[in-house]
């Protein structure tokens, strides 16, 4: 899915490596939107009003990912590939604009499938990498494993500790180039994932276009937001948060974050530098 992976595994279990593969690929074959094979490519390539049975992880992620979009008040949209496809951030290049309609009112789904009710696409690249570390992380606690740190894309979770018994450190994402101090957070039973407009980007007349994608607007960004970050027990809630709250804004995004009470930072470029905010729940966390 055009991003790469790492993990750390104390004592590692024989098949822990196989293991991780296995799961990587299965997520790939299911919600690649790179792979034309995928299940996600098929979905959005069946007749609109056709129901198509999804696998159930499949299933988890759109769900949850409809769940977001309605929380987030639309900010999260599982089914704008289209745009993603406009703005030249996805694998295919769209020349026309794109049909309109949000996941809300376009795709159904079902007890075990779904299908579209309008020409959406499908694209979970804002929240399937936090899905995989998941997926990543529960099965290497079945084989055994207790200690950890799972990283995809730069979306991460730990599990227990270091082996000189330290916590998995780790650093939250700062922009290149942005001179901040640097915050640490232990990772333990925790996920952070970060999003942020210097990830992915191309430049037009000077301007930064982002692959964070206003719904409300149909284009990139350009509420500010250099970048979010989400802790949370769940690396896929904390990767879909993330991306919510970037693409809701300075206002609404923190609003929403202090709301749901989650452990967040946002950085945003104004005249005068760059300006942070914490959330309360994140403030406790480091206090
Ligand atoms: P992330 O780095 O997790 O914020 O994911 C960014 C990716 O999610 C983009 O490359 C798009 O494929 C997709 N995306 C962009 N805007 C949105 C949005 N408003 N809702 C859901 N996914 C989005
Ligand atoms: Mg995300």
């Amino acid at each position: 899915m055009g991003t790469t992976w790492s993990a750390s595994v104390v004592d590692p279990p024989a098949d822990a490596e196989m293991t991780i593969r296995a799961k990587l690929d299965m997520v790939i074959a299911q919600m690649s939107n790179w792979d034309a094979d995928s299940v996600i490519s098929r979905f959005n390539r069946q007749p609109i009003g056709a129901w198509m049975t999804l696998p159930v992880e499949m299933m988890t992620v759109l769900r949850t990912g409809m769940d977001i979009s309605r929380l987030s008040g639309g900010a999260f949209d599982p089914a704008l590939g289209q745009l993603v496809g406009q703005w030249g951030f996805g694998p295919h290049v769209a020349n026309e604009a794109p049909a309109c309609g949000s996941a809300a009112t376009s795709v159904e789904v079902g007890d075990h499938g779904a299908r579209r009710l309008a020409d959406v696409a499908l694209d979970f690249s804002g929240i399937a990498k936090g899905f995989a570390v998941d997926a990543v992380a529960d099965a290497l606690r079945a084989l055994g494993a207790a200690n950890f740190l799972v990283e995809i894309g730069g979306e991460l979770r730990g599990a227990g500790v270091k082996p000189d018994i330290q916590p998995w450190w780790v650093d939250m994402e700062t922009p290149p180039g942005m001179a901040l101090p640097p915050m640490r957070v232990a990772l333990s039973g925790l996920a952070i994932a970060t999003s942020g407009d210097y990830r992915r980007f191309h430049m037009a007349a000077g301007k930064r276009l982002s692959h964070s994608i206003d719904p409300g607007t149909g284009a990139p960004i350009q509420n500010g937001v250099a970048c979010v970050t989400v802790l949370h027990d769940s690396a896929m809630m904390a990767d879909a948060w993330a991306t919510a709250i970037t693409v809701a804004g300075p206002g609404k995004g923190l609003s929403l974050a202090r709301e749901h009470g989650l452990a967040a930072r946002m950085i945003v470029r104004t005249d005068n530098g760059p300006r942070e905010h914490l959330t309360p729940a994140l403030e406790m966390m480091l206090a």
